[in-house]
C-alpha cells in the first residue's frame, strides 16, 4: 500500500458544562459530543521522511510543520512502534480552522489511522485511542465520531446513544478563538461574579439527564431545548460580534442557536433539513448545512 486516506469528521458540543479551573490548570468537563458532516481528509503517502502539506479552507492558518497536531500524532505513533514516521501527510481542510469544531483534533485522529494503516501496524483501538488522548482532550472523540460523553478533560469516552438525525447549521466567523484564551476569559469571568474560579469554588460538572434523553428521542425540538455551553458567555465577551449572528440564524427559524465549543463558529439547530437549508440561505455564504451524528474516522481508500 502506497497511500491512504481518511476521512474525519467535525463536532459540535450540545453540552458543555465546565468545572472549575484544576490544580493542573485543566478543567473538568462533561462534554456531550456530537459528530457532524463536515469532514477534513487526510492522506497518508509513503516517503523517506516526514512532510506536511494542505489544501482546502482556511489553510493559510493551520502551520504546514512539526507543530501540525496531524504530524505529531504520526511521530507519536512511529514511536509507539519503534519506527521512523516515513510518511507525507496531505491535508484537505473543511473544517474551520480554530473554530471550536475540532478541526486539528480531527486532523489527529485521521493521521493517526493513516499512518496506522499505511504502515501495516495494526494498533489496538485502545492503543489508538490511548494516543488520541496525549495528543489532545478533544482527539479521540473524532476517532470514534457519533455521539458521546467526555469527561475529564473530555478524552474519557462514553459512546452515546442518538434515535434520530439533527440537522444543523454553522457559520464560522471570520479570525478564530484560541481554546485556552476562552478558558482563561470564563475564569475571569466566574471571579468577576464573585463565583470563584477553582474546583472548590465550581460544582463538578454532570451531564444533564434531559439532554442524553433528548438524544436518545430523536427529535431536534427536544435537543434545542436542553442545549448549553458554560463557555459560550467568555466567547461572546471576547467575541461581541457573534451575538448578532446567533440572533440572525434565531430570527431565520432555528430551533436552537449556540456557540460550537469555544467559539467562534455558530451552530443553529434546525427543525429538518429543508429549515435548515432555509436558516443557511437567509445566513449568506458563510453558513453551512451539516448532519449529525456522523462516523467517526474512515479509511476511504
Ligand atoms: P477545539 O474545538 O478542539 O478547541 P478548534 O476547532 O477551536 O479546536 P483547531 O482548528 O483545532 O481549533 O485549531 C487550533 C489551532 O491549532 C490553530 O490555530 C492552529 O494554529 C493549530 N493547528 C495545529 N494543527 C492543526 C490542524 N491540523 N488543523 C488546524 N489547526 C491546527
Amino acid at each position: 500500500m502506497t497511500a491512504v486516506t481518511v476521512r474525519v469528521p467535525a463536532k459540535v458540543n450540545v453540552q458543555l458544562a465546565v468545572g472549575g479551573r484544576r490544580p493542573d490548570g485543566f478543567h473538568d468537563l462533561a462534554n456531550v459530543f456530537l459528530a457532524v458532516g463536515l469532514f477534513d481528509r487526510v492522506t497518508a503517502t509513503a516517503a523517506d521522511e516526514l512532510t506536511i502539506t494542505g489544501e482546502g479552507r482556511d489553510i493559510a492558518a493551520v502551520p504546514l510543520d512539526g507543530s501540525n497536531l496531524a504530524a505529531k500524532a504520526a511521530v507519536a505513533l512511529a514511536k509507539l512502534h519503534g519506527i521512523e514516521p516515513r510518511v507525507r501527510l496531505h491535508i484537505e481542510k473543511d473544517i474551520p480552522v480554530a473554530g471550536g469544531m475540532a478541526g486539528g483534533s480531527a486532523d489527529a485522529a485521521g493521521a493517526l489511522l493513516a499512518c496506522d494503516t499505511l504502515w501495516g501496524l495494526g494498533s489496538s483501538r485502545e492503543e489508538l485511542l490511548s494516543l488520541c488522548a496525549e495528543l489532545g482532550s478533544d482527539v479521540p472523540f473524532s476517532l470514534v465520531g457519533g455521539a458521546a460523553l467526555g469527561v475529564g478533560r473530555g478524552e474519557l469516552l462514553t459512546p452515546l446513544e442518538v434515535g434520530g438525525t439533527f440537522p444543523w447549521v454553522f457559520v464560522a466567523a471570520t479570525g478564530g478563538l484560541s481554546t485556552p484564551a476562552v478558558y482563561r476569559e470564563c475564569d475571569r469571568l466566574r471571579r468577576e461574579e464573585g463565583a470563584g474560579d477553582t474546583i472548590a469554588d465550581i460544582p463538578a460538572p454532570v451531564a444533564d439527564p434531559a439532554l442524553l434523553a433528548a438524544l436518545r428521542g430523536g427529535s431536534p425540538a427536544a435537543l434545542a431545548a436542553v442545549l448549553t455551553n458554560d463557555l459560550q458567555p467568555a466567547a461572546l465577551s471576547l467575541r461581541p460580534d457573534l451575538a448578532a449572528t446567533l440572533a440572525a440564524g434565531t430570527a431565520a427559524g432555528a430551533l436552537a442557536a449556540l456557540v460550537s465549543g469555544s467559539g467562534p463558529t455558530c451552530a443553529f439547530l434546525a427543525e429538518d433539513t429543508d429549515a435548515a437549508t432555509r436558516i443557511a440561505v437567509a445566513l449568506g455564504p458563510a453558513a453551512r448545512v451539516a448532519t449529525a451524528p456522523a462516523p467517526g474516522a474512515v479509511v476511504l481508500r
